[in-house]
């Protein structure tokens, strides 16, 4: 029969999975019981809403039945069963495509590090067996099909009898090597431990035949054995157990097996609410930034229930875009259980529902940054840049809400510090929330345009994100200071010698027209500087547009080019003052060259491009000889 081949990436996963040391085989029964699951999930869902179909709650079942003579390990289920098509392309092409490409194959060091990564369900099932077989029926279909595989070499799919509506995943389980011992997957009481383990909340009887001794018909003090059909999960779903008969475990298992993450949870918010409103929310904050998050591929959303039973995986009207790397679940028995997506956007209920669910997080994230400062810097590390771009979206709407929430990088403290705790520490004479801005901490550190304020003990805000100056200009002030960048034109520090560099600037004043002229549509202006203390020059800019800003503007797609009003601040303290004043005096053609180059040398510190670099180098020559 005609060999069919795997698409090439899930080829190579396969491969990998087959020959992986991967410490937790066991998860496999998890994987093939929650595809199982959701396979029921819908056909119980369609049977509700569809009157066609009748509706018995004791048809829906997975069973798990070892056959140690034969060595197989099956897997049935009544749920919604695979067509033809399905099968060819459910289990022949990987679910999660890109996700190889994505990690570079060289990084993948074993089986592990596939599932950690990405959770390759099905697939695992090979990590335990030779041949996996599927028989499977669709609902609605007349035929059903068998499909077959020894692993990477490909697959055969035949047409199959089979009455009944769902699936039967047969593992022939691997012999047993000197590393491994394979035969546990066929013993009873570890399946029972591995299902208790991992599936004990899934919402469907997970049954298993079970060998009892009964005593035997009118004899007290003789048995037999006895086989009997056993449920072994507790079915009860999580969220709706109290908080205090669930540990930490638990909600990771959960997080786990629902596939929301890979990682670890963070945080995890189990919210019970019975009031004008009623639901319960088991929601996640994740440790890491989902491979795909700030990607367009990413969805936001959580699984919305009603009332136990699943009616969308991932709801986005629940979660505003600021929250959206929340994971989780919301189940409501008062959302009706056919309504549809377009009703759902516009359903009160789930209004107010998102509308609670966005305070109680606001207010985890609050008490984790109070309480758990660590773990909190570990959030804002991942997904702070989400919150800043919540402050800027939407015209500025949700900026009272996140405000909160931000944290930068403080000159003083050399750590993360929250806009409360700077203006808590600002100095009386203190106007401004100062920030500078830049690539990196390292750099902003160096910053001549730091130096007055940094003089004076001011603490200043380190901003290396392209959106941190953008979410700052939306704020406006924190608590009714201003906020103010370093390199802005005035910085609201009142200095003694003010008076007299304006009269130092009086008599300069040919002298910076000259330069003006000479840097003509490079800069609108060219003054003395009162911020500078050692270094000899500065760029400042007018007006609403930073520099900073400008950087990011013009690398955009859509690049407006719009301009920062830039200025040039010379130091009226430092010896190259002299040298210019004396060229003004003598040499017009060295001023020219000290101006391009002073010029030349704000552009590096501000990390801007020289237009022409050669030029540049050619002038610092002219100096030398
Ligand atoms: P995932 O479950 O993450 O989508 P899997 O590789 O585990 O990835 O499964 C691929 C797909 O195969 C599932 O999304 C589902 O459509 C289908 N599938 C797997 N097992 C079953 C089953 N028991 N019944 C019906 N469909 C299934």
């Amino acid at each position: 029969m005609e060999k069919k081949q795997f698409q090439a990436e899930s080829k190579r996963l396969l491969e990998m999975m087959v020959n992986s040391i991967y410490s937790q085989r066991e998860v496999f029964l998890r994987e093939l019981i929650s595809n199982s699951s959701d396979a029921i999930d819908k056909i119980y869902y369609k049977a509700l809403t569809d009157e066609s179909l009748t509706f018995d709650k004791d048809s829906y079942y997975i069973k798990v039945i070892p056959n140690k003579q034969n060595r197989t390990l099956t897997i049935r289920d009544t749920g919604i069963g695979m067509t033809k098509e399905e099968l060819e392309n459910n289990l022949g092409i990987i679910a999660k495509s890109g996700s190889l490409s994505f990690k570079k194959e060289n990084e993948i060091k074993d089986g592990h590090d596939i599932i950690g990564q990405f959770g390759v369900g099905f697939y695992s099932a090979f990590m335990v067996a030779d041949v996996v077989t599927v028989i499977s029926k669709a609902l609605g279909s007349k035929e059903a099909y068998k499909w077959e595989s020894e692993g990477a070499d490909g697959y055969t799919i035949t047409p199959y009898e089979k009455d009944t509506v769902g699936t039967e995943i047969i593992l022939k389980i691997k012999d047993n090597t000197e590393e491994e011992n394979y035969d546990e997957y066929l013993e009873e009481y570890r399946l029972k431990t591995i299902i208790k383990k991992y599936s004990d909340f899934i919402r469907y009887p997970i049954k298993m035949d079970s060998k009892t001794r009964k005593p035997k018909e009118g004899k007290e003090d003789e048995f037999k054995e006895v086989s009997e059909e056993q449920t072994i999960n507790s079915m009860v779903p999580i969220w709706r157990k109290n908080k205090n008969e669930l540990t930490d475990e638990d909600y990771e298992k959960f997080y786990k097996e629902k596939h929301y993450g890979f990682d670890k949870p963070l945080k995890h918010i189990h919210i019970s609410v019975d009031g004008s409103i009623r639901y319960n929310a088991i929601l996640f904050i994740p440790e890491n930034i989902p491979f795909d998050y700030y990607s367009k591929e990413y969805e936001k959303g959580l699984e919305l229930y009603s009332n136990g039973v699943l009616i969308m995986n991932k709801c986005a009207d629940l979660l505003p875009d600021y929250f959206s790397f929340v994971k989780g679940m919301v189940d409501s028995e008062d959302l009706s259980l056919n309504i549809s997506r377009e009703m759902l956007q516009h359903d009160r209920q789930l209004k107010l529902i998102a509308k609670n669910i966005s305070k109680k997080i606001k207010n985890e994230l609050q008490s984790l940054m109070k309480n758990e400062r660590e773990q909190y810097e570990q959030f804002y590390n991942s997904f702070g840049r989400q919150l800043k771009y919540g402050v800027y979206s939407d015209f500025g709407t949700n900026k009272e809400t996140l405000q909160e929430l931000l944290m930068f990088y403080s000159s003083k403290e050399k750590s993360m510090v929250t806009l409360d705790e700077y203006v808590s520490r600002m100095k009386e004479d203190q106007k401004y929330i100062y920030y500078a801005s830049g690539e990196s901490y390292e750099r902003i550190e160096k910053l001549p345009q730091t130096e007055l304020v940094a003089d004076k003990g001011y603490e200043i805000l380190y901003f290396t994100e392209d959106i941190d100056e953008f979410a700052i200009k939306m704020l406006m002030s924190y608590k009714e200071k201003e906020f103010k960048s370093v390199s802005s034109g005035d910085l609201g520090i009142e200095e003694e010698d003010v008076k007299q560099s304006e009269a130092e600037e009086k008599e300069y004043k040919e002298l910076f027209d000259s330069m003006k002229e000479i840097l003509a549509g490079k800069v609108s202006d060219v003054r003395i500087s009162k911020r500078l203390k050692s270094h000899p020059v500065c760029l400042s800019a007018d007006g609403e547009v930073t520099i900073e800003m400008e950087k990011v503007l013009s690398s955009m797609p859509d690049n407006q080019n719009v301009k920062a009003n830039k200025v040039l601040e010379i130091n009226p303290n430092h010896e190259v003052f002299q040298s210019l004043k004396q060229a003004f005096a003598k040499d017009k053609e060295k001023l020219s060259l000290y101006t391009n180059l002073l010029y030349n040398q704000a552009l590096l510190i501000e990390g801007l491009p020289i237009s022409d670099p050669v030029e540049f180098t050619n002038d610092i020559c002219k100096v030398m000889v």
